[in-house]
């Protein structure tokens, strides 16, 4: 499966986070291993300036076919419903257009972060730049892409929400895709992976197993 990703209006913390991702070869050598191709990462991928437009541009015309988008950051509607808040580098186009487009050409589509499942601390207070997430606005449904989306393989946004959120719900929920093994069903109310959000947090940790065992350090 082809993977692009963009980052919106964030911090840029969940790629940070990802990067963290238990993996003995790293995650980028886990995602190859597992048949998904990063065509582009706007902070790992070598590509950049025109050659990273022309990668986008080609996804967004059909000229290059990918499966899975991902969006960190939230997405900014102002001013006035203009998005040019926020415009992609060279391109003179606000990056939601770029999102509504892209979106529309995916058989998947990722919120990757709170900020892009919801609008986040990017829509706090006042909220001036109009920043919302995906398919939601704050806990209203809606959101950039509107209620009705659905993804080219049937699904709404899939929200791996989290500030940031956790590496492994990331890869868990690239890997579940890549095994066709994820379905509307499992999704909750609140279109998170219900692999991490009907248990505790506690009980997802990867070192829940000292406290098992009542491994404690002295
Ligand atoms: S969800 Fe949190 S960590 Fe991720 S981009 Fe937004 S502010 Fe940063």
């Amino acid at each position: 499966m082809k993977l692009l990703w963009l980052q919106a209006a964030g911090c840029g913390g969940c790629t940070q986070s990802l990067l963290g991702a238990e993996s003995r070869a790293g995650v980028l050598a886990q995602f190859a291993d597992s048949g998904l191709d990063l065509l582009w990462h706007p902070g790992l991928s070598e590509a950049c300036g025109d050659e990273a437009r022309a990668i986008l541009q080609a996804a967004a015309d059909g000229r290059l076919p990918f499966d899975i988008l991902c969006v960190e950051g939230a997405l900014l509607r102002g001013p006035n419903g203009s998005g040019r808040f926020q415009i992609l580098s060279g391109s003179g186009r606000p990056l939601i257009d770029w999102v509504c487009e892209l979106a529309a050409r995916a058989a998947y589509v990722l919120a990757i972060g709170t900020c892009s499942a919801y609008g986040g601390i990017v829509s706090g207070g006042e909220n001036i730049t109009d920043a919302c997430g995906l398919q939601f606005d704050g806990d209203q449904e809606g959101g950039l892409l509107g209620t009705d989306f659905r993804s080219g393989a049937g699904l709404p946004v899939i929200n791996v929400a989290g500030c940031p959120t956790h590496p492994g719900w990331i890869v868990d929920t690239l890997l579940s895709l890549a095994l066709g093994a994820l379905r509307a069903a499992d999704l909750d109310a609140w279109q998170r992976p219900r692999f991490y959000t009907e248990q505790l947090v506690h009980h997802g940790c990867p070192r829940n197993e000292f406290y098992e065992f009542k491994a404690s350090a002295q």
